[in-house]
């Protein structure tokens, strides 16, 4: 009895505590995932790359830029790509009080999810910045946390064949992959200067090219979950 009550104290606390960081498959698939957007010029330029190279993704779009361009998110949808929610802007949730994370995340995915007339079953936070009152607001909201374990660092100001080959270094079966088709800016809440001028659209290009090289292939996590499961770690960072 006391060992049953044991483990149902820790079970709960323990098992679920986590966010999707990668993916576990018997394809070889690679989770491609775009962040801040829909940015007008950029996105239609990564679209375009995409549907080129055979590769679908995960938009993890901000719900201000959505409903100011509702057009493109629809473009997006409509090209077989998954969208998810990546924020109402791209303010740092651990800097808010939970309450206010929780009513910013519920409302948002209420907001995208009239947008485009389906379910949003992910968020990523922005900046990664998660602390377990924002993990568990999300959870709360009815949506699953995802992450990254490679990074196109995209925000920086480098030619698309230099992120590129950082990336295809560091990429394997079952990554996870964060690139951007946006750049969050004062629009958004944030200050983070300005934005990198390189291609988005060429990067897209460089890095499925460079998979198809490897064997692989960029999917959506929605693709990808059709042939493997996700994989998930604690991921906690201000
Ligand atoms: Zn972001």
């Amino acid at each position: 009895m006391i060992r049953r009550l044991a483990r149902r104290a820790v079970l709960p606390l323990t098992a679920p505590i986590g966010s999707v960081r990668q993916v576990s498959s018997q394809q070889p698939h690679v989770v491609l995932t775009y962040d801040d957007g829909p940015q007008p010029g950029a996105t239609e330029r990564v679209l375009e790359s995409l549907a080129d190279s055979g590769c679908t993704a995960t938009f993890f779009v901000l719900v201000n830029r959505a409903r100011k361009h509702p057009a493109l998110l629809r473009e997006v949808q409509a090209a077989g790509h998954e969208i998810a929610l990546h924020g109402v802007d791209h303010v740092r949730l651990t800097t808010l009080a939970p309450q206010q994370v929780r009513l910013r995340t519920a409302d948002g995915k209420h907001r995208l999810e009239d947008l485009l007339g389906t379910e949003v079953h992910w968020f990523r936070p922005p900046y990664g910045a998660q602390k377990p009152s924002t993990y568990a607001a999300i959870r709360a909201a009815g949506m699953e946390s995802v992450v990254w374990d490679v990074a196109a660092f995209d925000w920086e100001e480098r030619p698309a064949a230099v992120l590129a080959e950082r990336t295809l270094a560091e990429v394997h079966s079952g990554s996870v992959v964060l690139m951007h088709d946006g750049y969050a800016g004062p629009e958004d809440g944030v200050d983070d200067g300005p934005a990198p001028t390189f291609d988005r659209g060429e990067l897209a290009r460089l890095v499925c090219a460079g998979l198809a090289e490897r064997g692989l292939t960029g999917v959506s996590l929605r693709d990808a979950l059709a042939h493997g499961k996700t994989v998930k770690r604690a991921w906690f960072r201000a």
